[in-house]
């Protein structure tokens, strides 16, 4: 670490006598600063050891070992380290916390073809890994991107954790983030509804300057609430201890096991349905606002998304939970999103299965322990691809109903796929996987996904669904189960991270760490042409975490509260405070603060609306006039489309590149920011104007907007 801060110090030395004796002399609080980007050759690091060699007693360089193995000999500076037990150490010193990317030259050159190993960095004592492939060439090899703390920071790499790598030279630089607007706003589906059509939009508008809060609720017999409500056979009446009277659903009719006559189903005056228990011989009623409840009671506000399951549609059981009507009722009456995962289960022994006929849930699993070929599910004539029709006809009728009921849903079926990363030699052949719709790896996942999607669009003609993948980060392989550009709409992680998978070392608690470094891995894997959403959780990320590190998730959604893996109202997986903090800041959009007319689209896309040519003339900034020649045509190009307010956006955020004198061949012009001026006109470019081009686009309001 020394030598670290006297290297940094020698190289700010040598800057300041080169530049001017002046300088030197002036030497401000600024210049205790690491300058960036710094390269530093990794064999003058704290730490770096040699070779002892025991036939002479002396201690060798590695590269008198490995040096010509190594692209031929070559390396930078005096040689390079090799971490292999030890630790090399280094410091930078920064004026406030941000973001900073951290780039080796290095290899893995104690492996075998096609192997890789996991390498440990520490910074100030957090620990964040990454994969480094075998090869005997210098590679780039990279940490992505860290978060330093304002002041020394300690950066360590780790040996003793696997280790065995070599490192030429470090790379330390400032974050560059990418254009966040640059994500598709187009549906991979160009069929798709207008009402999903226009959510698309609404949730590209957000991307990137806020996070939509959601949670998700049980599904199934969760949360069943037992009430004193019984059937008097002698009375023929539904009754509950006060004398109170429900209405029975006659068409419920059955009997139990001893020949006593029941109704499943009874209603009460304000319309509340409730179920029979069997078991209790009682009514009661599935409380699957309790999620959404909690989260109120915490922080005051309900979630803008909430997450739901169409699990108990398995052909084996099917239960009907009812979970397209809390979904129609929560978007068409409630105002809010809904997203879906899909936790089908097939026959946990194909034996025991016959087709079309009931198996009981205890006897069907969704985890990878399953003679169920996943593969077969393509395969006419057997079993499994018979069976999966008849999940897929499930699922479509309660899908149907939504689309009816003109309610777009983001989709994630097939979620977490790649599971853990692969315990084989292949990487991508599903052995980490712990369902069973990707334990026969990324191929055939991918041809599953494919099938699904063809099959719901094409068969059943749905197109309320905006696709969204759940990917890892494991490794560059973890991309290679992306499904492609058009096939999704959305790419989404899973953050379970209390107990494993922390970079503080504790086993236990709440864990705000936003991961940036997975948030930016997976915009990395589809080039930034997909908004990245955190799809489940547990601790939701702290605000203050998210802003610094610009980890700026589509959404969040915490999973449901069940017994222990109390996931809401637990205080060892949410900081309360944290997140009554985040669900009332500006950054966090909830339920109250959806627009009115978020559904109410009208392809709003691929509009392209031409209007009357509107000449008004402004004044900018420099004093000169310049004519509007069409409100809202940032591109000048003589239609107003969603390209003119990503335009006024970009010049916003990346001036230097698309402001009036950007170095963008697209970058905004004189006459392109006087139309951009659409809101409030006169006043310059604000964001205000790209969401007037929407609104207009959305054909809510004429430009300009008074
Ligand atoms: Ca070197």
């Amino acid at each position: 670490m020394k030598k670290a801060i006297s290297f940094a110090a020698a190289a700010a030395l040598a800057l300041g006598q080169a530049a001017s004796p002046a300088f030197f002399t002036s030497v401000a609080a600024d210049d205790d600063y690491t300058q960036f980007p710094l390269t530093v050759e990794a064999e003058t690091l704290d730490g770096n050891v040699y070779m002892h060699d025991y036939s002479d007693n002396t201690d060798k360089p590695w590269t008198s070992i490995y040096g010509e193995l190594i692209s031929n000999g070559e390396y930078s500076g005096e040689g390079f380290a090799y971490v292999q037990g030890n630790t090399i150490s280094m410091a930078v010193n920064v004026p406030e916390d941000a973001m900073y990317q951290i780039d080796l030259k290095a290899t893995f050159l104690n492996g075998t073809e096609g192997s890789s190993n996991m390498e440990t960095i520490a910074i100030n004592g957090k620990e964040y890994t990454a994969y480094i492939g075998y090869s005997t060439e210098w590679q780039d090899f990279s940490f992505g991107k860290v978060r330093l703390s304002k002041g020394e920071n300690l950066i360590e790499f780790i040996g003793a954790k696997y280790g065995y790598y070599e490192i030429d030279t470090i790379t330390i630089s400032e974050a560059e983030f990418p254009d966040f607007s640059a994500a598709s706003v187009e549906t991979c589906d160009p069929d798709a509804t207008a009402e999903t059509k226009s959510l698309m939009n609404y949730l590209h508008s957000v991307y990137g300057t806020h996070i939509l809060s959601g949670q998700q609720q049980i599904y199934g017999g969760g949360n069943y609430i037992s009430t004193s409500i019984r059937y008097d056979s002698n009375s023929d009446t539904c009754v509950d201890s006060d004398g109170n009277t429900y209405e029975i659903d006659r068409d419920s009719k059955d009997t139990d096991d001893q020949g006593n006559v029941f109704y499943w189903h009874c209603t009460g005056d304000d319309g509340m349905v409730y179920t029979y228990s069997t078991q209790n011989r009682v009514y009661g009623y599935n409380y699957y606002d309790n999620d959404v409840d909690l989260v109120y009671s915490l922080t005051g506000k309900y979630p803008a998304i909430q997450g739901f399951d169409f699990g108990s549609y398995c052909p084996c059981y099917c239960w009907d939970d009812g979970v397209a009507g809390r979904m129609i009722e929560w978007t068409n009456e409630k105002g809010g999103i809904c997203t879906a995962s899909w936790h089908i289960n097939v026959p946990t022994t194909l034996a025991d299965y016959t087709l079309g006929e009931p198996l009981d849930f205890s006897k069907t699993t969704y985890s990878n322990k399953t003679d169920f070929v996943t593969a077969n599910c393509l395969v006419e004539g057997t079993v499994e691809y018979e069976y999966f029709k008849l999940c897929m006809a499930n699922l479509a009728n309660e899908l149907l109903k939504l689309q009816d009921a003109g309610v777009p849903v983001i989709f994630r079926p097939f979620h977490e796929a790649e599971g853990n990363p692969s315990t084989t030699d292949d990487p991508t052949d599903g052995s980490g996987a712990w369902f069973w719709w990707a334990k026969e790896g990324a191929d055939v996942y991918k041809q599953l996904w494919n099938y699904l999607q063809d099959t719901l669009q094409n068969e059943y003609g749905l197109h309320n669904l905006i696709w969204e993948e759940n990917l890892y980060a494991w490794s560059d392989y973890s991309a290679e189960w992306y499904v492609g550009d058009d096939r999704t709409d959305l790419v989404a992680y899973d953050k379970y991270n209390t107990q494993y998978n922390r970079h503080d070392g504790k086993t236990s608690g709440p864990n705000l760490d936003a991961e940036a470094g997975i948030f930016y891995k997976l915009i990395g894997y589809v080039d930034n042409h997909k908004m990245v959403a955190m799809a489940e959780n547990d601790s939701i990320p702290s605000l203050e975490n998210m802003l610094v590190e610009h980890a700026y998730w589509l959404y969040f959604c915490p999973w449901y509260d069940s017994g222990d893996a109390a996931f809401v109202s637990g205080e060892n997986y949410q900081d309360h405070e944290a997140m009554s903090e985040l669900y009332n800041s500006e950054f966090c959009i909830t339920l109250d603060e959806l627009p009115t007319d978020l559904f109410k689209g009208s392809s709003p896309i691929t509009t392209t609306t031409t209007t009357t040519t509107v000449t008004k003339t402004t004044t900018t900034t420099t004093g000169q006039n310049i004519n509007v020649t069409l409100y809202g045509d940032a591109n000048c190009n003589g239609t107003i489309e969603m390209a003119d307010a990503v335009l006024v956006l970009q010049a916003q955020a990346n001036p230097d590149k698309y402001g009036e004198n950007g170095t963008d061949d697209e970058h905004i012009t004189e006459e392109g920011a006087a139309n951009a001026d659409c809101s409030g006109s006169g006043d310059g470019l604000t964001a205000k104007d790209a969401l007037a081009i929407q609104k207009y686009l959305l054909k809510l309001i004429q430009l300009p907007e008074e």
